[in-house]
This record gives C-alpha cells, structure tokens and sequence, in this order.
C-alpha cells in the first residue's frame, strides 16, 4: 500500500510526511485511513439501501392491499401521500446508493470523492429540509 496522503476537503495529495494541507490547513488522511472510512460508507449505504427497500416493498403491500376485504393494516392517506412517502424512500436509498459509490471509490482509490461527497451532504440536506417540513405541517 502506498503512503499517499489527502485532503478531505481540496483534491491535494502528497507522498510526504505532512500533518496539515498546505492548501487549506486541514488534517490529511491516509489512504489506509480513507479505505476504512469507505468500508464504513459501503457498509452504512447497503444498510439504508436494504433497510428502506425491504421497508418500501412492505408499506407498498400495505398501500395495494387497503380497501380488500380481511385486511386489517389500513392505509389512509391519498394519492400525495403515497407520492410523498415514495420521494422519500426514493432519496433515502438514493443516499444509501450514493454512500455505497462513494465508498468503493476510497476503497479502490485511497482518495476521497469529492463531487459525491458534495452530492450526499445535498441529498442529506433535502432529507433533514423535508423532515423539518413535515414537523412544520403537523
Ligand atoms: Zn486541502
């Protein structure tokens, strides 16, 4: 393994000893460091990925089966609803997808990405604005 190291915030890379980005002043990581950090993405992004798909498929079930005779979990909401909770859904396993790119990237680089990076703090900032939203609307 090489002994690369980058800055998390800048695309800056060296292979000396430094502590701090000449750039920007931030701490630079190795790339060992980086490869772990990427495991972590993949591993929380499946997680999401799975977790809000298997979730998905349940309340989907749920949805198409309101309204059948014998069925006692019932689903009231209308048509924006649905539409909404599928947004929802569809952002958060886009997320985890982007979290999954983002960490086979570092795993397979040693680098950060920076433009998924930006993509997922947006994606993450569309989640929280919508869930402060909801807060609101109750
Ligand atoms: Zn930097």
């Amino acid at each position: 393994m090489s002994q690369t190291l980058s800055c998390p915030k800048c695309d800056f890379e060296t292979n000396e000893v430094l502590a701090k980005c000449p750039n920007c002043g931030r701490r630079l990581q190795s790339a060992k460091k980086v490869r772990i950090l990427g495991w972590v993405l993949v591993l929380l992004g499946a997680f999401l990925a799975i977790f809000m798909g298997g979730l998905g498929v349940v309340l989907g079930g749920i949805i198409s089966r309101t309204g059948q005779p014998g069925e006692t979990s019932r689903f009231t909401g209308g048509p924006e609803v649905v539409l909404f909770i599928v947004a929802i859904f569809g952002l958060v396993i886009f997320f985890g997808l982007l979290s999954i790119a983002a960490g086979v990237w570092q795993i397979w680089y040693g680098k950060p990405n920076t433009p998924l990076r930006v993509l997922m703090f947006v994606v993450a900032g569309l989640l929280v604005l919508i869930g402060s939203a909801v807060r609101f609307l109750d």
